[in-house]
């Protein structure tokens, strides 16, 4: 027989990861990775978190046994009210269908698995559906999609020059897609840009997805991470269902727990269905396929994060405490977001820096190049994603000053 398996290199940001672990450097920063860190540059148990482990631990049901196929039902019940909301009339109307997933990238897994065995058309036997993602996005959807079997592209997302949207060809090519296309979308705090579609912008994308016949997968990886709001954070999604205004076969919705409950680790997550009218059967058939993908790859999913965060979403004591952690996330993000600007500005760095307080999110896409990403991690020991994406939970007030310093030395040099 004959071996033949090229060497890859390192993911990127977990090659940052990598480097950053090796860097002996005191002062080095960590702008890589979308994780929140507190005030001391420390990951942050969210303290509703830790309420709701105590729960856990002293229940009198409190063990390791398997969770069933589709996930731990509170969970992928309560998951679905966070993100459609309590009011959803999707959920009112029984027609969504929800799975626990492997977090979002087990979520998205399953979208894209779903979609190549279903997604069909009527009178076409050879229809493949493209999924369009925007350019740029967070670097694993293109190949989480091409090891589900499909076939990626990109529509227009980011004007470098301008720092906004370019909502015109955005739209442009959805309406130039071939009929049927899916569209990926960030529901909340786009990774990389920060920059999310203003909301008569998202009802001109979402008119022409309605309108040109396709199918829109909404990724939910930050809700609560934009406002701080987790109604407010899904506006997007539930004003494409609950509005009336538009008409599409389904709705994919692939959500995340891993940043907003801090749970990253425990890989957290659901994959929502929702269906443009009830079908009891057509719900039924759904979750019986949807069970046999997470069967066949991972058998059942991990009940220990599933557990803790549904006890936060059952308790409202524990939900109330949940709101404020997400204040005091997205808060202090906002607050060094602000500090970042006044100290580039203080410096008189060139260059305009107001697109990082507009930007949402855990991310900053600054404009900075690769070569002046490398020289920051080679000569300041500040490490951010080549593309200029840099995590704004890094920042902290001990090493503000410092990012902002060196920014402006390698931006001269
Ligand atoms: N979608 C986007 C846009 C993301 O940024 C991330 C996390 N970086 C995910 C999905 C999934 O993350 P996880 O699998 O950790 O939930």
């Amino acid at each position: 027989y004959h071996v033949n398996i090229p060497q890859l290199p390192p993911d990127p940001l977990f090659g940052i990861k990598a480097s950053l672990a090796k860097d002996t450097r005191e002062n080095k920063v960590d702008l890589g990775i979308g994780a929140y860190r507190d005030d001391h540059g420390k990951p942050w148990i969210l303290p509703s978190v830790k309420l709701a482990e105590d729960l856990l631990h002293h229940s009198a049901d409190y063990n390791h046994e398997y969770l069933p196929i589709s996930g731990l039902k509170k969970f992928t019940e309560e998951a679905a009210k966070v993100i459609l909301g309590e009011e959803s009339s999707a959920i009112k109307e029984d027609r969504v269908v929800s799975i626990q997933s492997l977090s979002g990238t087990g979520s998205l897994h399953l979208a894209g698995t779903f979609i190549n065995k279903f997604y069909r058309k009527k009178d076409d036997a050879s229809f493949r559906a493209v999924v369009y993602v925007s350019d740029p996005t967070w670097s694993n959807h293109m190949q989480i999609f091409s090891s589900c079997g499909l076939a990626t592209t990109k529509y227009p997302y980011w004007n470098d020059a301008t720092k906004q949207l370019k909502i015109d060809q955005y739209v442009q090519a959805i309406e130039q897609a071939p009929k049927g296309s899916v569209f990926l979308l960030h529901a909340t705090a786009h990774n990389p840009t920060g920059m999310d579609p203003k909301p008569e912008e998202w009802k001109r994308i979402l008119k022409a997805i309605s309108d040109n016949g396709h199918l829109p997968l909404f990724d939910c990886a930050y809700q609560g991470f934009t406002t701080g709001s987790l109604a407010k954070d899904a506006w997007a999604l539930r004003h494409a269902i609950d509005s009336g205004d538009y008409h599409f076969p389904g709705i994919l919705v692939c959500q995340s727990f891993a940043k907003n409950c801090g749970m990253y680790g425990e890989r957290v997550g659901a994959f929502h269905v929702v269906l443009p009218e009830h079908d009891d059967a057509l719900n039924s058939a759904i979750l019986s396929q949807l069970s046999k993908i997470v069967r066949s790859e991972i058998s059942n999913p991990p009940g220990y994060g599933a557990k803790v965060v549904s006890l936060i979403l059952t308790t409202p004591q524990l939900k109330k405490q949940w709101e404020r952690d997400l204040i005091t996330m997205s808060s202090r993000i906002m607050g060094m977001r602000k500090q970042l600007v006044v100290e580039l500005q203080r410096l008189g760095t060139p260059g305009s820096w107001n697109h990082i307080t507009e930007q949402k999110g855990m991310f900053s896409y600054t404009g900075l190049t690769p070569s002046q990403t490398e020289k920051l991690a080679h000569d300041y020991a500040i490490y951010m994603s080549k593309n200029g994406r840099a995590s704004i939970a890094g920042l902290n007030p001990g090493n503000v000053k410092y990012v902002a310093k060196a920014i402006d030395d390698v931006i001269r040099s």
